[in-house]
């Protein structure tokens, strides 16, 4: 069997990371099986269409890699298809026409809320087939049995027939609904696994109805897992952002989301944490996937985004960090080897290495004396270590000997000492190592923040 697969997103906001997610494990299966991967828009909720959605899916795809082999292909563009199906199910008695009203409809719902039961179509007019339209078209779900299907994550899963709901599947305006149109394209684009998210599970069983309505074959399913919020809720906005180019431009490496979301229900089998896309397609598998929620944690990917930021080369990563900051490539350069080691994000890098580049930076007392000194104290050792550092040869060495040696000299801890000059001079209560900081900052700057320093303690 040829593999082919697809991710089908739907152009209703913005490019959603649960979209990223399906789409990776939907192109590694299809890389590992020597497979077709397959990009469409579903957009023919036209109500829901947000402009400027479908670019920004594609851009965002593009960005992390996840390639398409065939498409995009757009629903919108593919109407007689799902209309030619529909009279097909109608001709075959799986479908028929409808022309309850609105208020007949949510009548309807009412009651059976009331009821406490699932809100469903009841069948009036299978009944009795109505005569004048508008008309929409609804699926024929038997009364009576049960539909099936096997789930390669969750085994074989049966749903009553009574639970199913007669749904719509092409409306009076002649547009189909999710379903139809889904199930058409699967079938003619020659889908052999349609792997997609958990909350899709429910709407399967009326595709296998429409499937066997058409005459067409079942390609085989696997449902992932939804992606969780760290309270176990389902991924939302609130908790986590959803969007693909938030990620994108806060400076989160494509390998390292591809990494993260490769570890959302899968695992590599040999346990490793860190592993690139080649070492995920080959390892992938289907079946080694957990159905149980997996938590997206924008703590931990951050943690892995500096892990990857850490294995670039520093020419790779300055050319980078160009899109993030109006900093001069020589000075993102000479600074980088600084910030390397605790940079996160590709936006933090203003943040992390601003005092290098400023005139004047704030500072507060608050930071710069330290706990159980007093404030003149900790001006009287200012003025002495600008006076040290005044006379000497600036380089990171000759710092670091006169800075220790006035240390020995009055009796204070590295680290209270260490902390003043850090906030005095860069602003912050932590920063690179201080006598590198203080040797990119230069003569001039450093002497010139503890003047500032000890006009503020004065
Ligand atoms: N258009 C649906 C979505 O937005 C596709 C669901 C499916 O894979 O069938 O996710």
């Amino acid at each position: 069997m040829k593999i082919r697969v697809r991710i089908p997103p739907s152009p209703t906001g913005e490019p959603h990371i649960g979209t990223a997610y399906v789409a990776l494990f939907n192109y590694a299966f299809a890389k590992k099986e020597s497979g077709v991967f397959i990009l469409r828009i579903e957009d023919t909720d036209r109500s829901r269409l947000v402009a400027d959605s479908e670019k920004k899916i594609i851009e965002s795809l593009k960005w992390l890699g996840l390639v398409w082999d065939e498409g995009p292909y757009r629903q919108s563009e593919r109407l007689p298809l799902y209309k030619k199906a529909a009279e097909e199910l109608i001709e075959s008695k799986n479908a028929y026409y409808c022309n309850c009203t609105p208020e007949r409809l949510s009548k309807l719902r009412e009651e059976l809320q009331k009821k406490k039961e699932m809100p469903r179509y009841d069948k009036k007019c299978f009944y009795s087939p109505p005569k004048k339209g508008p008309f929409v078209v609804r699926l024929r779900v038997p009364e009576k049995g049960d539909t099936s299907f096997e789930d390669i994550i969750r085994g074989k899963i049966v749903f009553k027939n009574k639970d199913i709901d007669d749904a719509v599947i092409l409306k009076s305006d002649g547009w189909p609904t999710y379903h139809l149109a889904s199930v058409v394209d699967d079938a003619d684009m020659r889908i052999s696994h349609v792997i997609r998210a958990e909350e899709w599970l429910s709407s399967t069983p009326k595709h296998v109805l429409i499937y066997e309505g058409l005459g067409k074959k079942l390609p085989l399913f696997a449902h992932l897992p939804l992606l969780r919020n760290p309270d176990r809720s389902k991924i939302s906005k609130r908790k986590n952002p959803i969007s693909l180019l938030w990620y994108k431009n806060q400076g989160f490496l494509p390998q390292a989301m591809l990494n993260y979301l490769a570890l959302m229900g899968w695992s590599h089998p040999e346990g490793k944490e860190i592993f690139d896309l080649n070492d995920f397609i080959e390892h992938f598998d289907l079946k080694r996937i957990d159905p149980t929620g997996p938590v997206f944690d924008i703590v931990k990917l951050e943690w892995m985004n500096g892990e990857y930021i850490r294995k670039m080369s520093n020419d790779e990563l300055a050319k980078r960090l160009t899109d993030f900051t109006h900093v001069k490539s020589k000075n993102i350069a000479n600074v980088l080897p600084l910030i390397k080691e605790r940079i996160k994000k590709l936006s933090e890098f203003d943040e992390l290495t601003g005092y290098f580049f400023k005139d004047v930076i704030e500072i507060e007392k608050e930071i710069i004396v330290q706990k159980g000194k007093s404030v003149n104290e900790t001006k009287k050792v200012l003025v002495e270590i600008s006076e040290v550092l005044n006379e000497i040869d600036w380089n990171k060495t000759t710092i670091e000997t006169s800075i220790k040696e006035y240390q020995a000299n009055i009796g204070w801890s590295n680290t209270d000492l260490f902390q003043t000059i850090r906030a005095t001079t860069t602003g912050k209560r932590s920063a690179p190592p201080l006598f590198d900081t203080l040797e990119m900052l230069g003569k001039k700057k450093t002497a010139s923040r503890i003047k500032k320093a000890v006009s503020l303690l004065s």
